[in-house]
């Protein structure tokens, strides 16, 4: 079973290093969070999982890392400047500002006061001066999602590949929403990260690859130990959906604070593209956008059948990498009862997401030789590129055990006094079933390679 509260995960991750509070000496910022050296591990091997998933494994896909600032044009013609608001109220009595769709009752959660003012629309986009002057003439924004500057490079990928549809453009990074009221932890944050791809689609054929998707990204999550029985459909009504999308299913996970959407998969149809295409053209468009006075672009294909020019549909599943984190180290957590009666604190994490892949424990932490060795069959381990292999000194196996327990750590290697004066052997100990079996040094890396496979 995975973690019965919040409190359970938060109080883990601070304790053993995986998430802080951002600006914590100083008071904290509200909605923003940092990742601490096992949060970036747990981090880095979820959205590297992503990359090889959607990219290397794929032949129909490229990647794309583009700046985070962005051209106040792309989010006009996007319908963001218009439309990425949530509804906002205020409470005329303590003055504290809330989502009017997240108040149970119409009452302020703050005081308890009903004496709130109508909702009104609260734009989420973060903006920034840019160059020198700050008089208000030039700023940029800072991305709300990653997926515009798909868009706006669309035909220099599309140039610089000699792509074909249906393909798609990958991309990881962070993404800003100035959130009413953050909350839950890092499920709802202004300063966050997105994985997003999105893969364009001859028109008609864009129904077909939606629920496609929607079945490969169950998969992928299920790879990464979020079991899709913990998922949800949710198919968006038409009244919910955004502006863009013709239609919606998010994946809603079972998170401790309850289940919502720790991915969306969008058919945003020719909306984006179109948007950002120069007015007059030989093509159609048939989404309700905006005549583009601005671009100079022509983000359209040839249809190979000599149909002339298409404006692609485009579907997109984009999942929150704060949101996965959560939802994995959520599945992870477990805690047992042991024979002895005693409790340990398990995160099962499967072998390629775990932060620390091998730890290294010398038995005596003063004893040259052991130490030696020990020191000696990390370096040996670490070069086989599975990630962190850590080499601990602390002296006390049993501690070591149990702190990589409660990080995941999937193995632990001990250097003992047989290692190093009878036999060139070491126990490896198996974080799952406890068991500790005897390797030789010699076949050490076959063994780590074989778990990792
Ligand atoms: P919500 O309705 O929960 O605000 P959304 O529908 O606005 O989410 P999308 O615009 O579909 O979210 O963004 C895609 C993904 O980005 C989400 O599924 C989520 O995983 C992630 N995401 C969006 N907003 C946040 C946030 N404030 N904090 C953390 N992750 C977020």
């Amino acid at each position: 079973m995975p973690a019965s509260s919040m409190e359970e995960l938060v109080s883990l991750c601070k304790r053993r290093g995986f998430i802080f509070q951002s600006s914590d000496i100083y008071g904290g910022l509200q909605g923003l969070y940092d990742y601490g050296p096992l949060g970036v591990e747990l981090k880095n091997n979820l959205k590297a999982a992503w990359w090889r998933a959607m990219v290397y494994e794929r032949d129909d896909v490229e990647g794309l890392d583009a700046a985070i600032l962005t051209n106040p044009l792309t989010l006009k013609y996007s319908g963001h400047e218009e439309t990425f608001t949530d509804p906002l109220v205020d409470c005329r009595s303590c003055k504290a500002r809330h989502r009017a769709d997240h108040l149970d009752e119409q009452k302020c959660p703050a005081c308890g006061s009903t004496d709130l003012t109508e909702p009104r629309p609260f734009n989420l986009m973060f903006k920034t001066a840019m160059g020198p002057v700050d008089d208000g003439s030039s700023f940029a924004y800072l991305r709300p999602e990653t997926a515009q500057a798909i868009f706006t490079n669309f035909k220099h990928v599309l140039d610089s590949t000699s792509r074909r549809l249906p393909f798609g453009i990958a991309q990881v990074g962070k993404a800003f929403r100035n959130e009413i009221t953050p909350r839950n932890f890092i499920f709802r944050v202004r300063e966050f990260e997105q994985m997003e791809l999105e893969f364009f689609v001859q028109p008609g054929s864009d129904e077909a690859w939606h629920e496609q998707w929607v079945e490969n990204r169950l998969q992928w999550w299920d790879a990464q130990g979020v079991n899709r029985n913990r998922i949800e459909l949710y198919r968006v009504p038409a009244d919910e959906l955004a502006h863009y999308s013709k239609a919606t299913v998010d994946l809603m996970y079972h998170f401790p604070h309850g289940v919502e959407e720790l991915e969306g998969i969008a058919n945003r149809t020719d909306f984006d593209l179109g948007s950002h295409t120069k007015a007059q053209g030989d093509y159609e468009i048939s989404a309700r956008v905006t005549p583009n006075k601005d671009s100079n672009a022509k983000l359209a294909v040839q249809d190979p059948d000599g149909g002339g020019w298409v404006v692609p549909y485009v579907i997109e599943p984009s999942a929150g990498v704060d949101r996965g984190f959560l939802a994995v180290l959520n599945e992870a957590y477990r805690v047992e009862t042991l024979d002895n009666g005693s409790e340990r604190t398990v995160l099962g994490f499967r072998p390629h997401l775990a932060p620390i892949k091998v730890a290294v424990v010398p038995l005596k932490r003063n004893h040259e030789g052991i130490v030696d060795k020990a020191k000696g069959i990390k370096q040996h381990l670490q070069a086989l590129g599975l990630g962190r292999i850590l080499y601990e000194n602390t002296g006390n196996i049993g501690k070591a055990y149990r702190r990589h327990d409660e990080i995941g750590t999937p193995l632990c290697v001990t250097v003992d006094f047989q290692t190093i004066e009878e036999d060139d052997s070491v126990t490896v100990r198996d974080r799952d079933t406890m068991t500790q079996e005897r390797i030789a040094v010699a076949a050490l890396a076959d063994y780590v390679q074989g778990y990792f496979r």
